[in-house]
């Protein structure tokens, strides 16, 4: 258990190890960032940063002596960087999480051996296996990278009637994975923490609208049904288990069926903290943040209870310009990431509105505290 006082190292300086850092110093804590952007918003909220590449070993020994724990706000932090990190102090999650979730084949292969249910899905390693897959699975169909693929970068939806070479040439000719296309009604997360003597608490399930395959909004709670929400959060809990995991995590999951026979399908799992669990910041006891540091420190969870009903709603670009009609809009939270150009896509800032006179815990009436 760390001491308050201590040093979380972080690796990575965008808005999430931002939001951690603040966090962290909240309960007492100072941080140390590593990232190769020297314009890192991580940077100017933590106490200490070196501006090195995630592969520049003599930085990441430096890094490693002057942290108690290591923690990391992204996925694709390079394996043998985690294994050496890992040798010196603790990694928190361990390997194990990174390993399984930057490979979409592991990960899907993972959730499947867990009897948990995903997408119909195939490897993909060329032309040929692509036309097996689709004969396999059936169209339409996702065609994804394996690796490094997010907000909806790096993937092909394949229809009916489409040329496969020229969805195998758009997709880079990577190795891929086909995956039956799900027609969801909705897509919701369960953002979710885990210690490391198997301690565990979600927070209320949260319905998710992506624009142009970004996040735009997070509501919770997500309108599921009772039985869905459980589903959803016992799916978090096997998952958490199965990494032996330690901080916080996210399922992002497909909601199919319709009334008694609703269900959840998992497509991703995140690592980290996740920016459908920011509302948490203004909408729930604990914010992700703090749960996620008190998980890694091996410090009692917090409170997930929610205070209302929350929506967050991402700045994308030109949105943050709104900021000051944000700030004089009653009850509503505003959170900037420091980051000087608003360029198209990039993430800014976000904005949580909170309605305090809607009964909370209304959908999970199982969950701790409600
Ligand atoms: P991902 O990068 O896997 O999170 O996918 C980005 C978005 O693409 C998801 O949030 C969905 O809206 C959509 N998507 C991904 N996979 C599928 C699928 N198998 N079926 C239908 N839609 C999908």
């Amino acid at each position: 258990m760390l001491a308050p006082g201590s040093v979380i190292g972080i690796l990575g300086g965008g808005q999430l190890g931002r939001m951690i850092a603040l966090a962290a110093a909240e309960l007492g804590l100072k941080t140390h960032v590593l990232c190769p952007d020297p314009d890192s918003p991580a940077f100017q909220v933590s106490t200490q940063h070196i501006c090195a590449a995630y592969d520049d070993f003599a930085a990441l020994d430096r890094f490693a002596a002057g942290v108690d724990v290591v923690t990391y706000e992204f996925e694709n932090v390079p394996l043998a960087t985690a294994e050496f990190l890992a040798a010196r102090v603790p990694l928190r999650p361990g390997a194990k999480a990174l390993a399984i979730t930057q490979d979409r084949l592991a990960e899907k292969t993972f959730v499947r051996d867990l009897g948990i249910e995903t997408a119909p899905f195939a490897a993909v390693d060329d032309l040929p296996g692509l036309e097996a897959a689709v004969a396999e699975i059936g169209l339409p169909a996702v065609l994804k990278t394996r690796r490094f693929g997010y907000d909806g970068k790096g993937q092909v939806t394949i229809r009916p009637g489409d040329d496969l070479t020229a969805a195998w040439h758009a997709l880079g000719r990577q190795s891929a994975i086909l995956e039956g296309f799900v027609s969801f009604s909705r897509e919701v997360s369960v953002v979710a923490a885990r210690r490391a003597d198997g301690a565990f608490s979600a927070f209320d399930v949260t319905e998710n609208v992506h624009r142009e395959h970004i996040l735009h909004t997070s509501t919770v709670p997500a309108a599921l049904t009772v039985e869905a929400a459980r589903q959803a959060r016992s799916i978090a809990l096997a998952i958490g288990s199965a990494l032996d995991y330690e901080g916080v995590f996210a399922v992002e999951l497909f909601v199919t069926g319709c009334a008694s026979s609703e269900r959840v399908i998992v497509n991703e799992i995140a690592p980290r903290v996740h920016n459908s669990g920011h509302w948490t910041q203004d909408g729930a006891v604990t914010s992700q943040f703090e749960q996620h540091v008190r998980a890694i420190a091996g410090w009692p969870l917090g409170e997930v209870a929610r205070l209302g009903r929350a929506e967050m709603t991402n700045l994308i670009g030109a949105d943050v310009h709104e900021w000051h009609a944000l700030l004089a809009e009653p009850g509503a939270r505003l959170h900037l990431y420091g980051k000087e150009e608003a360029r198209a896509g990039r993430k800014m800032g976000h904005v949580v509105r909170v309605r305090r006179d809607v009964t909370a815990c209304a959908n999970l009436p199982e969950n701790d505290g409600c």
